[in-house]
């Protein structure tokens, strides 16, 4: 038999609810998306639950269940993932952490958690940062690198640090810069914390002045001039995804959570110029590294983030927009994969409704085309749709079972 291959399109938070302004319609029910709507019609379409019913997903759990990794088993926090993804080497004892360029004002009051989604100049801001070094806790080495946009990631490497200290973002405009604690009293984690602390003051001082910012001020941008740090944790250790499904596997992504998750796992990430995880990616050359990769791997992870953040900007067109780009990709992966051999599944890592501007617990459209499916006869993929498909309700755990069985690689359970 010959080799099956599958590609999966994560599509970060597709789902949403039905709006009032735009005739009880879903982005999606009213985004023109035909390639989603062929691969629905001919394939599984279903609901997909991506921890369970009403849990409100972070992307970090959420895709690490999409790949098939039991968050509630393997999840350590959100920085190592980041980190990792940054091509940071982690070591057993780090603690990683995530990291926004963000604004505050003179009281250290935080005005803007993003710094207006910074899109030019973080590598210079970031250099100047990692110039910081932690001089009230000694034995601390610093490790900082920016990502994508606002994004960074910080790494405290040394002996006797803990994960178990707070965030300093206060996760909420308006608020004031959070004094990071540690959560168990033990001396590992007041060491961390105060060198948390230490080095997010010394980001004010360094960014502060920066002439990035002098500039940023004179054309009417807000200054990033300070970062914030949440999400300690340690290096997460995953059994390779070789082991656990059988498959050869690759990953394509803009962000370095995905990209991390995927080298947790021992998958390799193909990176692709132009797939920048911010809303400009350049879906052509996404779609040919999707069929590049797919030549000498068996299972493709391909991630977009622009829905998701369209989302979070309450950006109802933005985000019609950002389906209908990712529609394009679709289309090609579809026509050059061969789906007559091989499986194309869809689906997204949660859902963020633009009405909301967040994260919320609703299942999502999942679909599988490939040989030997039932077809749904979905005319349209929506949310609405997909939960009169024939798939049922799943979670996002079950979905690599599935494809891997689909794929005639799963193992016989019992005898
Ligand atoms: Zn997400
Ligand atoms: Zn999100």
């Amino acid at each position: 038999m010959a080799d099956k291959r599958a590609v999966l399109i994560v599509v970060d938070g597709m789902g949403d609810r039905p709006l009032i302004d735009h005739d009880y319609k879903t982005p999606l029910e009213y985004a023109n998306t035909p390639n989603m709507d062929r691969l629905a019609k001919g394939g599984l379409v279903g609901l997909l639950d991506p921890i369970s019913p009403g849990v409100r997903p972070g992307s970090d759990v959420a895709n690490l269940a999409l790949f098939g990794y039991d968050p509630a088993k393997y999840y350590t926090g959100r920085g190592p993932l980041e980190a990792l993804g940054a091509g940071i080497d982690l070591g057993p004892n780090d603690i990683a952490f995530r990291v926004n360029f963000a604004t505050v004002d003179d009281d250290f009051r935080v005005e803007d958690r993003r710094a207006g989604r910074i899109r030019k100049g973080a590598s210079k801001l970031a250099k100047s940062v990692s110039e910081i070094k932690v001089e009230s806790v000694p034995g601390i080495r610093t490790i900082f690198k920016p990502t994508v946009d606002h994004r960074a990631v910080l790494v405290l490497r040394g002996e006797k640090l803990s994960k178990n200290v707070t965030d300093t973002d206060p996760l909420e405009e308006g608020l004031k810069l959070v004094i990071s604690r540690a959560t168990d009293g033990s001396e590992e984690a007041k060491r961390t914390s105060a060198a948390v602390n230490e080095f997010v003051k010394r980001s004010h001082e360094a960014l502060r002045e920066h002439p990035l910012n002098q500039e940023r001020a004179n054309d009417g941008e807000k200054p990033a001039n300070i970062i914030l740090t949440r999400g300690a944790g340690t290096r997460p250790s995953l059994p390779s995804f070789k082991s656990m499904f059988d498959l050869r596997g690759a990953c394509i992504s803009g962000t370095a959570l995905v990209k991390g998750i995927a080298s947790a796992a021992s998958i390799d990430v193909i990176d692709v110029r132009g797939a920048t995880g911010s809303i400009k990616t350049d879906y052509e050359a996404k779609a040919k590294a999707v069929i590049e990769g797919a030549k000498d791997k068996n299972f493709v992870v391909v991630h977009v983030k622009a829905p998701d953040i369209a989302g979070h900007d309450a950006d109802f067109k933005g985000k019609v927009r950002a389906l209908e780009e990712v529609d394009t990709l679709v289309g090609h992966v579809i026509d050059e994969v061969d789906i007559g051999a091989n499986y194309v599944a869809l689906t997204s890592d949660h859902a963020t409704p633009v009405g909301y501007g967040f994260h919320t617990g609703d299942p999502v459209p999942v679909v599988i085309g490939g040989p030997d499916v039932p077809a749904s006869r979905v005319l349209k993929l929506s949310e609405a749709s997909a939960s009169r498909g024939n798939l049922g309700r799943i979670r996002g755990l079950d979905l690599m079972p599935i494809l891997t069985d689909l794929m005639g690689r799963s193992r016989l359970y019992g005898s």
